[in-house]
């Protein structure tokens, strides 16, 4: 069955065909910017969807991880272009679906765009390594094998880029994959589908289940024919999915939560200091697992910071993603619009100072759309809870420090650790915070934000375990390390009586 029109139910993509989900149940999603508008309808799957998937995964997988890898690397390659082809649709799907603002949604198809191109050369490096051997005539070397059928579950936040940095991976490592995006974005996840079928990938090796993770997440993580997941999304839902893999002993990457905070140091550039902030609080509406949730002023220089920091965060215009003059879009649901509301009156309650924002935009004009104002608290207790929980919108805290240390220590006091910054002109208090902070990605005179594909990207404590993504790192997740004693020597010879 071939994928049906627009304006028909999307399908799920199984086996190399385009299928509805076992009880034909469909739901709808909507455009977070005018929640009466309909993106699409899309298969709400069943645990018997998944298994399917699955079944068409596992038979795939050996004939695909015997093709030599550069012919693997070809065929994403061929998808690349295809993604050329179709960056601003996707772009579009991205905005209407999640919300983002368009710049925003352009250029994280970019970023998926880098990712396979990385990964598909790649296809010619999936080095091991030789060791002279303790014996002679004797070859000792490793190489990597495919994992096998792979799950690959992912968050809204980035429809399109955290599939593609585990698809494109998982793929020219020789696995063939089951990718279940977020309930709220299947619209991204079905065009990524339609590019992999047109690239020519052999039937059974992309498979793509939509519907709620509630119900189908389980058999996608604990069926014996899966090797490994790779998820990313909330710290709740991978330490539940950690341990269930753990007990059946798969190979488990969890990426999750983020409490990231930027420190601003007495002698930092304000000029860079300021809009790294603004950008880093709330670009993308606060909704990046990378995003500034915290901000930790040295005393000296807090006055002019807040000032600053008011007047350029009161110039951002807030409104529909999909115009590009906006800075800051909608939240991303009803549910999202629902949370952030709720913290912004428990940090009031808490006892922080509402120093900027806080309003839903209500209203005929918004359209029921999930607006909120960029927001900003000082004088937050540390251990309240917006000083501690990810609240994935655009919500700032700002702290004081009395030096360095200080600022390391508080940022240091939340479960989290993904990424922070520092805003220094001092090589010595830079490399105090690069050797005492405890996040995965540290940077310094720069946003908490971002990363680039050819180097490493997760985090320490709740916000992540298991192998990190991206970066050489990025495909021994999805590879098994053999290792190779080859004995050519003539005749027989004494064995190691070791091990
Ligand atoms: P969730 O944890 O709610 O969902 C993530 C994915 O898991 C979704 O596809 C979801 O499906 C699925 N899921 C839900 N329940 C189960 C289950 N029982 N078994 C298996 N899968 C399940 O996260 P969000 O989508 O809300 O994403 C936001 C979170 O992602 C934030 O915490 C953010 O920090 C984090 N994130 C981390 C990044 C990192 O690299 N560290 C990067 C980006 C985001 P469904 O949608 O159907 O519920």
């Amino acid at each position: 069955m071939s994928q049906p029109g627009s304006e028909s139910p999307r399908m799920n993509f199984i086996g190399g065909e385009w299928v509805p989900s076992v009880s034909g149940e469909t739901y709808r999603t909507v455009n977070p910017a005018r929640p009466k508008e309909v993106v699409g309808e899309f298969q709400a799957s069943l645990p018997q969807d998944a298994e399917n998937a699955i079944i068409a995964a596992a038979k795939a997988a050996p004939e695909w991880g015997r093709m030599p890898a550069p012919q693997r690397g070809s065929l994403l390659y061929k998808s690349l272009a295809i993604f050329e082809r179709r960056v601003d649709e996707l772009a579009r799907a991205i905005t209407v679906e999640e919300g983002k603002p368009i710049a925003d949604s352009t250029g994280e198809v970019k970023r998926a765009m880098n990712i396979l191109e990385y990964a598909a050369g790649e296809g010619r490096r999936l080095f091991g390594y030789t060791t002279p051997s303790e014996l002679p005539d004797t070859a000792a070397y490793t190489f990597r094998r495919p994992l096998g059928v792979v799950s690959i579950i992912t968050p809204w936040n980035f429809p399109v880029a955290i599939p593609v940095w585990k698809i494109a991976p998982a793929l020219i490592c020789g696995n063939a994959i089951i990718f279940k995006p977020a309930s709220a974005t299947p619209l991204a996840a079905t065009i990524i589908a339609e590019i992999f079928e047109e690239a020519g990938l052999p039937a059974g090796v992309f498979n793509l289940v939509t519907g709620p993770g509630g119900s189908i997440g389980n058999t996608l993580v604990e069926d014996p024919r899966v090797n490994g997941v790779s998820f990313t999304g909330s710290t709740e839902i991978g330490t539940r999915i950690y341990a269930r893999g753990a007990e059946a002993l798969k190979k488990i990457q969890a990426e999750l939560g983020g409490k990231n905070a930027a420190i601003i140091m007495n002698d930092a550039d304000l000029d860079k200091a300021v809009p790294g902030v603004v950008q880093g609080a709330f670009g993308s509406t606060g909704q990046r697992c990378t995003a500034t949730s915290r901000a930790i002023v040295e005393k000296g220089v807090y006055g002019e910071f807040m000032d600053r920091l008011i007047e350029q965060t009161s110039a951002l215009t807030v409104g529909d993603g999909i115009n590009p003059d906006n800075d800051v879009a909608p939240l991303s649901s009803q549910s999202q619009f629902d949370t952030v509301r709720e913290y912004i009156g428990v940090g009031t309650e808490e006892g922080a100072k509402l120093a900027f924002g806080g309003r839903a935009l209500e209203g005929p004009e918004w359209e029921g759309g999930y607006y909120v104002e960029p927001t900003i608290f000082t004088d937050v207790p540390l251990d309240s809870r917006i000083a501690q929980e990810e609240i994935f919108g655009p919500v700032l805290t700002v702290f004081q420090a009395d030096d360095v240390q200080d600022a390391v220590r508080i940022s240091n006091s939340v479960q989290f650790g993904l990424s922070s910054s520092i805003y220094t002109r001092d090589l010595v208090q830079a490399h105090e915070y690069i050797n005492t902070v405890e996040t995965g990605m540290v940077h310094v005179n720069a946003p908490t934000l971002g990363g680039e594909v050819h180097l490493p990207f997760g985090g320490l404590k709740a916000s992540g375990v298991g192998q990190r993504e991206q970066g050489t790192e990025g495909f021994d997740f999805f590879t098994e390390t053999i290792t190779a004693y080859i004995d050519y020597s003539a005749g027989s010879r004494e064995r190691s009586r070791f091990i």
